[in-house]
Formats: C-alpha cells, sequence, structure tokens
C-alpha cells in the first residue's frame, strides 16, 4: 500500500518501534538543495510518500514529532545525507537513528559493496532500480517511475536491518553499530559548523 500526502503526514498515523526513512531533494548539498520528498515505511510494509512543496516546511509538525520521538527508531540507508537535511529543513535533531549502510560496513567485512542495489541483492536477493535517483524531485507531478523508485528506497529497510542485526551479534559487533549510531547524530551539527568530521580526529 503506498499513501500520497502534502507537507506532512496525518496526525492519526502512528508508528510502533520503528520506521524506515528516506529523502529526495534537488542535490546533495544540505544548504543549497531543498528537500523534495520523504518516504516513510511502516514495520507491517505500508509506504507514505510525503511531498514537499517550497516553503511549506513549517506544516509538518506531526513529521518534526515522529523524527525527534525517542519511542521510534528512524531506520535510513546512508543516514548521514538524509538527517543532515531533515534536522536542516525542520530545525530538529533526528533521533534515534540505525543506517544500514553502517551496519553492512561493520558487519559485511568480507566486501565494500554497501549501495542499497548491492545490499538488497545479496542480504534479501531483491533487485531494486535506481534510474531515478538523478531526476527533478521538485516537480510539481511526481511521475508513476519516480513514485515507485522513492518507494523502493524504504521498502527494504527493516528487512535489511533484521538480516544486518543478527550479522552483527553473530560477529560480535552490535555494541559498536549502537555506539556508531548515536556518534552519527553529531555529524549535521558539525557539517553546519563548518567542522570537518574527517579531519577533527586526525593528528
Ligand atoms: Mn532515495
Amino acid at each position: 500500500m503506498v499513501n500520497l500526502y502534502r507537507n506532512d503526514i496525518p496526525s492519526d498515523l502512528v508508528f510502533q518501534n520503528s520506521v524506515a526513512v528516506d529523502t529526495e531533494t534537488m542535490g546533495l548539498v544540505t544548504k543549497r538543495d531543498r528537500l523534495c520528498l520523504v518516504q516513510l515505511c511502516s514495520e507491517n510494509g505500508d509506504v507514505h510518500l510525503v511531498q514537499m512543496q517550497k516553503n511549506m516546511y513549517h506544516m509538518a509538525e506531526n513529521l518534526r514529532i515522529l523524527f525527534t520521538k525517542e519511542s521510534v527508531l528512524k531506520i535510513f540507508h546512508f543516514a548521514r545525507f538524509d538527517i543532515s537535511i531533515l534536522n536542516y529543513t525542520f530545525d530538529i535533531h533526528v533521533a534515534p537513528i540505525y543506517c544500514t549502510k553502517v551496519a553492512s560496513k561493520l558487519a559485511r567485512t568480507y566486501t565494500d559493496r554497501h549501495g542499497l542495489k548491492n545490499l538488497c541483492k545479496e542480504v534479501l536477493d531483491v533487485d531494486i532500480s535506481k534510474q531515478e535517483q538523478s531526476s527533478d524531485w521538485g516537480r510539481e507531478q511526481l511521475s508513476n517511475e519516480q513514485l515507485k523508485y522513492a518507494a523502493g528506497d524504504v521498502l527494504y529497510l527493516h528487512g535489511l536491518r533484521s538480516k544486518l542485526d543478527k550479522m552483527l551479534i553473530r560477529e560480535g559487533r552490535m555494541d559498536i553499530a549502537q555506539k556508531c549510531f548515536r556518534i552519527l547524530e553529531l555529524f549535521p551539527d558539525l557539517e553546519l559548523a563548518n567542522i570537518d568530521p574527517e579531519e577533527l580526529f586526525l593528528h
């Protein structure tokens, strides 16, 4: 089931325990490229797409509550980018978070293929398309191809988390993973302060 909304989710849309989240933007530069779409997927596989209109970000009160709610884990793939644009756009701190890319890097040290497409293929045996990745997400009416692609980006994150958690436990890296997810919350703050996190810890 895929639902499409504008500027916010309805107040009666409730997520238990966890929600898979992705965003589509005009580009990859937080302060330059605006947020266009927020994709959410519940644990039972319902997808909710929220199209964000320019200058209407103040309308997203229910999204703000969801993204900062301590009892709901927000699952991303490459959380660093998504939480940066969400924190900046909505003036919030998204937490708590889980990143399937970081989990994959900690659990699957036998490979350097940690993109969503590769991860879905190897861990879940699912083929996802990445064709609409670079398209105009700011347009007034998104195409069916865009909506399908956008839904695909959140549809498998719960399944990935479940498989990756098993691997992390098996390899004794769950504790490190959880600490990494907490540290990830700091990256948007460093970015907005123009502090390079890589450089910060160098000699
Ligand atoms: Mn995406």
